[in-house]
């Protein structure tokens, strides 16, 4: 006797199902089978609308644990979306324009974004939302601060390796640069970095943080030769947003302090004296 016929025909489907729908990689439907069966039966749905409903579950559950992956692989510091973003704490940043980045228009022509502005005021939540955004519309993003990036770019050059390092960072289509300028790069970084941007110019996207205004990145850069030469391809097809601002964080801190104060006036002006 074979092991089949061992078993109630419906053990031997329920068996066979579980393995079909794990070569099939329907991980939601294998997980939930008995629920959705039930909830179908329950319900009186057709045949058609079941399979629906169970595709339906399968489908959204394959997008999120996607894009959950995508975050991982691009190394986000932090999770932030552009729905966290409070635009009316920051009116320096035009909420239509960011809506209308996160269509992800400038992503599909190798545009780059500039977002530069003093400490605090959410340049790096807006490019992590950014990339997340890209990331949805299935494409692949990396992040680095600059200062990790200039360093596994030096260290592949002195293991001869910069050949492989810049074709690495030039797959992701968009590479986020975070907090170029808190600290100036030697002469010889900045070459390093001038080849990363020229091995993605026009190909892929660049996003940039910086609380450094362009014009100082000459500074940045240790020589003003490089500096043009990077600024030069960054800028060509650019969105630039220049947040002036506050600081999220002392906004934050500063509210609850004057709602200290304003609290503490009333309960003294309504103690009785
Ligand atoms: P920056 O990169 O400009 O120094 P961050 O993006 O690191 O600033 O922001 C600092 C913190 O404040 C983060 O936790 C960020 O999520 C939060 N933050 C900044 N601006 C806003 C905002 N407008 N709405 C919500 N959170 C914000
Ligand atoms: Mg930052």
């Amino acid at each position: 006797m074979s092991p089949r016929q061992t078993k109630t025909s419906k053990g031997v489907e329920q068996e066979q199902l579980i393995e079909w729908l794990e070569h099939l990689k329907l991980r939601t439907i294998q997980t939930h089978l008995d629920a959705l069966c039930e909830r179908a039966a329950k319900s009186k749905m057709s045949y058609r609308e079941f399979l629906y409903h169970a595709l339906e579950r399968e489908i959204e559950d394959k997008e999120i644990r996607r894009l959950a992956m995508g975050e991982r692989l691009a190394k986000f510091p932090f999770e932030r979306t552009l729905q966290d973003y409070d635009f009316e704490a920051q009116p320096g940043v035009e909420q239509a324009r960011i809506r209308e980045l996160s269509q992800c228009r400038w992503l599909a022509h190798g545009e780059n974004i500039l977002l530069l502005g003093p400490p605090g005021v959410g340049k790096t939540h807006l490019a992590v939302g950014l990339g997340r955004e890209a990331i949805k519309r299935g494409h692949r993003v990396s992040f680095r601060s600059a200062v990790n990036l200039l360093s596994e770019l030096e260290q592949a050059h002195q293991k001869g390796e910069l050949e492989r390092k810049l074709k690495e960072l030039s797959k992701p289509s968009v590479l986020i640069v975070d907090e170029l300028g808190y600290l100036p790069f030697a002469k010889e970084a900045s070459y390093l970095f001038f080849q990363l941007i020229t091995r993605r110019y026009e190909k892929g996207s660049v996003i940039l943080t910086s609380n450094r205004a362009v014009r100082e990145w000459g500074e940045v850069f240790g020589d003003a030769v490089v500096a043009t030469a990077i600024l030069d391809r960054v800028l060509h097809h650019s969105h630039v947003l220049m947040i002036r601002g506050e600081s999220y964080r002392l906004r934050e801190k500063r509210k609850s302090g004057l709602m200290q104060s304003a609290l503490t006036s009333t309960i003294t002006s309504t103690t009785p004296s």
